[in-house]
């Protein structure tokens, strides 16, 4: 199937109210611009540097989001690619965002990544750490807090996955009910190929698609 036939019967899949990223890792600025022409309208990147070629190589409109793990000397170029940063985990790292976006006189969109399968050496907050850098993050003010995302354990089975996704959707619910000034806690970024059906029934509202639109990676 092609990338836009396999985007076409995913469109039709999802129910209304779930949004979907292409996941462009290793994609070319051609697979991504035929994905865009399908009908998808976020596209996905977890490299800086494949961001800002993808991009200047991509000429229809799309929202582009960061969804890598970010390192602190790309943050500025980072900035002025992305649309949103999905991947914020820590406080130095909003702090950084928030010193640039200053700069280049924008405020960036972020979700705040979980660890929703606590592992170690692994990018993301743990739960329970959410909370207090979520409080923290809300006082920058180039920074506007949109919602969570995680990646869930790696290797693990559909059931402990699913207990992930549900246990982030929990999160997003609670912190939303703190009414935190300037945070809002709509969007859940979870799913992706092998998962996306369980991340929508436990209450994603953004997916991330690679493998299942643009084939498996080589
Ligand atoms: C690659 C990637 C995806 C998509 O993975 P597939 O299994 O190819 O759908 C989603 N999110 C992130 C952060 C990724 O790096």
């Amino acid at each position: 199937m092609s990338i836009t036939e396999n985007i076409k019967s995913l469109l039709r899949e999802i129910p209304p109210g779930v949004k979907m990223a292409a996941a462009a890792k290793t994609r070319t600025p051609a697979e991504v611009e035929e994905a865009i022409a399908a009908g998808l309208n976020i596209i996905g990147e977890n490299y800086v540097q494949e961001g800002e070629e993808a991009r200047g190589g991509v000429v229809l409109p799309a929202e582009w989001h960061f969804i890598g793990h970010l390192q602190k000397n790309k943050v500025k170029k980072a900035v002025a690619i992305f649309d949103v940063i999905e991947t914020v985990d820590s406080l130095e790292m909003a702090r950084e965002i928030d010193k640039r976006c200053e700069q280049a006189g924008k405020t960036m969109p972020v979700f705040i990544e979980i660890n929703s399968g606590r592992e170690t050496q692994k990018s993301g907050v743990m739960p329970e750490g959410a909370e207090a850098l979520v409080r923290s993050i809300s006082e920058l003010t180039h920074i506007e807090i949109k919602g969570l995302m995680t990646m869930g354990p790696v290797s693990c089975g559909q059931d402990e996955l699913r207990a992930c996704f549900r246990e982030t959707k929990q999160l997003l619910d609670y912190l939303g009910g703190l009414k935190i000034q300037g945070v809002a806690m709509k969007e859940l970024s979870m799913g992706m190929t092998g998962s996306y059906r369980a991340a929508i029934e436990e209450g994603a509202t953004l997916i991330r698609i690679g493998s299942l639109i643009f084939g498996e990676r080589c």
